[in-house]
């Protein structure tokens, strides 16, 4: 029997720059450390330009890190040849926001599924394939007649439903969710979190399941991480953070989260506001400072960095570590 708290991917110090222009950086994901366990959630959540969709792709391998280290089941996968790590590639695989977009339109949905398959020879024969391809579409349910309908006829629900049959076809551990219910109804993203919750139950997978919406990630995170300009900002249990968020930019990040209310005196939104800092190369300190409404002088002189403050919580805030806030 597997361990519950065994370790299935941990970042240290993963970092993505891009370069702009002869000389400057686009810090993208800057220093990021985080553990995922086998069988478990965490939750990445941000807003657009976080750094949160590229740190699930440098995850992969799908970019390469600027530096780093990705240790999967016990290997540091930074460290594999192109060669090895294609051989690792079934095992790690990606639900994307739109599936549209990175489908073939004139494929049929069993084509789609079974792609993966005829690409990496898993099978001997196509009948094979094609019989587990069926056995995907069940599994995510997608009915049966729908074998050789194309993208285009789907709804939205179905076709992330595709998606996700794509992703399992290698039979994966790991599964990057990059925004997986974003273009959805509010109706039919309660249906695919479901399914991706039963599938974890039924298969043992692991995710990292990427949001700009904390309450999409509430059910399914067994641990959150928010970040803010490429970094991670907070950490911890998902039910500690939604109890007990520390850090100012979750604060507010919880507190712009509508809640229904049907009084006519309904509390108006909370508006994040300030200036964004740049991430080409950032000024030294915290990044967050411009928007903080309890900056002081000596958080834009030293960066703080991701401690633990209280057990399995981690912040990222000299105020909060120094106890004032
Ligand atoms: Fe705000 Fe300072 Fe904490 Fe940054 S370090 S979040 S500016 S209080």
């Amino acid at each position: 029997m597997s361990d519950i708290n065994e370790t299935i991917i941990e970042v240290r110090d993963l970092c993505k720059y891009f370069n702009v222009g002869r000389r400057s950086k686009l810090h993208a994901v800057d220093g990021v450390n985080l553990t995922i366990k086998k069988g478990q959630t965490l939750g990445v959540v941000g807003e657009s330009g976080c750094g949160k969709s590229t740190l699930g792709r440098t995850l992969l391998r799908l970019l390469e890190p600027t530096s780093g280290e990705i240790i999967y089941k016990g290997t540091d996968i930074t460290k594999l040849s192109k060669q090895k790590m294609r051989a690792l590639r079934s095992e790690l695989q990606i639900i994307f926001q739109d599936p549209y977009s990175s489908i073939n339109p004139h494929m049929t949905v069993e084509d789609i599924i079974m792609r993966p398959m005829v690409v990496n020879h898993t099978y001997p024969t196509r009948a094979k394939m094609l019989e587990r391809a069926r056995e995907l579409m069940d599994t995510v349910g997608l009915a049966e007649r729908l074998h050789d309908a194309y993208p285009h006829e789907l709804d939205g629900g179905r076709r992330q439903r595709i998606g996700i049959a794509r992703a399992l076809a290698l039979n994966p551990s790991f599964i990057v969710c990059d925004e997986p219910v974003s273009a959805l109804d509010v109706s039919i993203q309660a249906q695919i979190i479901n399914l991706l919750m039963d599938l974890q139950d039924d298969l043992g997978l692991s995710y990292m399941f990427i949001t700009h919406d904390l309450s999409v990630v509430k059910h399914i995170s067994h641990e959150i991480a928010v970040m803010y300009l490429g970094q991670c900002i907070e950490r911890a249990p998902s039910a500690e953070i939604f109890k007990n968020p520390r850090h100012p930019y979750t604060r507010m990040l919880l507190a712009a989260i509508p809640k229904p209310n049907l009084s006519s005196r309904a509390k108006k939104l909370e508006v994040i506001r300030g200036e964004v800092t740049n991430p080409i190369d950032p000024p030294p300190g915290c990044r967050f400072a411009a928007r903080c409404p309890f900056a002081q002088p000596s958080c834009s002189e030293k960066d703080p960095t991701l401690t633990e403050v209280t057990p399995e919580h981690f912040v990222s805030c000299h105020l909060v570590q120094n106890g004032t806030l």
